[in-house]
């Protein structure tokens, strides 16, 4: 594989060049990849009084951690609001997409849910974040489909915070049914579907349908096994049915995928980052960076979801409702079915779900 990174370079770079359609799947290994790291520095220098109080260990497994009281759950989640929705500006690898994407007819499927396309230049109405968004609450129990843009309150929050604490008086409500709320993202079955999610599953569809047959690249970064019926699965199976497809997978830990594909999938285990520098068409002719090279750069350690977290959403009935034919998904990891697509979630899915959805994905 390493021998010809610098073919399969070439060959993506000459898809994109010659394709009329791009869509893009983004999972958290492209968050992850783009810096937006759950461990290390960025959480220690962020969540330090957090650590010493609850030992946690990343921005990961805390934000399954069971608050006693909704002062201190709150003071927890509006600094992981904050640290990847409003403090971070736009890295370098979601502009770089943009740069890649902005001159086709382009759409943008993300389980995502910082922000990163839209902060990179990516029109609204060209990105679908199926899992929800950091920057919006909704009650808990979804007991209406509206969501509430929170950054006041967030950055209230924080400022108010002592102790890893807010104040009583600031804990959000539901103003319909006056339980508590949530951060809107896909973490149980009460993930609200307001009717700016519906617009974007109904843009992403006539998207695919426009572009059906015709020569388009499947773009798909850093997802992984979490949830791979939203993004994996379907363009896997889309890449099958249409022979001017490309597939470009970009993914440290699982490059591979269904055999039928082979001819037009081009596979990727390298550094993302490096990658889209050079498959960007016109980008200035930048020379391939050696093979060695590539191969120095250390991959940060990803982290998993937990057992426990993975196969949250039912995910059968969604997998079949979501495509005409299906892609039986054969020579893929076994132990995993795919997982809910926006459109047709399911029931059962009371496990906590981490916020950054799709988090197994590598990030
Ligand atoms: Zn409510």
């Amino acid at each position: 594989m390493k021998t010809d990174y610098q073919t399969r370079i070439v060959k993506a770079r000459d898809a994109i060049q010659n394709a009329d359609f791009i869509l893009i799947g983004g999972g958290a290994g492209l968050s992850d990849a783009a810096g937006l790291k759950y461990t290390g520095k960025r959480f220690t220098d962020n969540f330090g009084q957090f650590i010493e109080k609850y030992g946690f260990e990343d921005l990961y497994t805390s934000s399954f951690y069971p608050f006693e009281t909704q002062e201190e759950r709150w003071a927890y989640w509006a600094k992981h609001i904050a640290v990847n929705r409003y403090d971070p500006p736009a890295t370098d690898l979601y502009k770089k997409l943009f740069q890649l994407a902005r001159d086709k007819d382009h759409f943008v499927l993300t389980t995502n849910v910082e922000y990163q396309f839209h902060k990179a230049g990516f029109a609204d109405e060209n990105v679908f974040m199926v899992q929800g968004n950091y920057g919006y609450f909704q009650c808990e129990k979804g007991c209406h489909q509206k969501v509430y843009d929170n950054e006041e309150q967030v950055k209230t929050m924080i400022a108010h915070t002592r102790d890893c604490r807010i104040p009583t008086f600031l804990i959000p409500k539901c103003p319909v049914c006056g339980g508590e709320m949530d951060a809107y993202v896909h973490h149980s079955r009460y993930f609200v579907r307001d009717e700016h999610w519906d617009n974007a599953d109904k843009r992403y569809q006539a998207f695919l349908k426009r572009s059906k047959k015709k020569r388009i690249v499947y773009l798909e970064l850093g997802v992984g096994f979490n949830t791979p019926g939203i993004i994996r699965y379907p363009f896997e199976q889309l890449t099958y049915q249409n022979g001017n497809a490309t597939l470009i997978r970009i993914n440290r830990d699982y490059p591979h995928g269904k055999k039928e594909n082979t001819d037009r999938t081009i596979a990727f285990a390298e550094d993302m980052s490096e990658i889209m520098s050079q498959i960007i068409p016109d980008s200035g002719g930048q020379k391939p960076v050696s093979i060695n090279k590539v191969m120095e750069v250390r991959h940060m350690k990803g982290y998993y979801a937990p057992k426990s977290a993975q196969g949250y959403m039912n995910t059968e009935a969604a997998y079949s409702a979501m495509s005409g034919s299906a892609c039986g998904a054969g020579d893929e990891k076994p132990e995993e079915k795919p997982s809910a697509c926006g459109s047709s979630c399911g029931a059962g899915d009371e496990q906590p779900k981490p916020s950054a959805c799709g988090a197994g994905d590598g990030k």
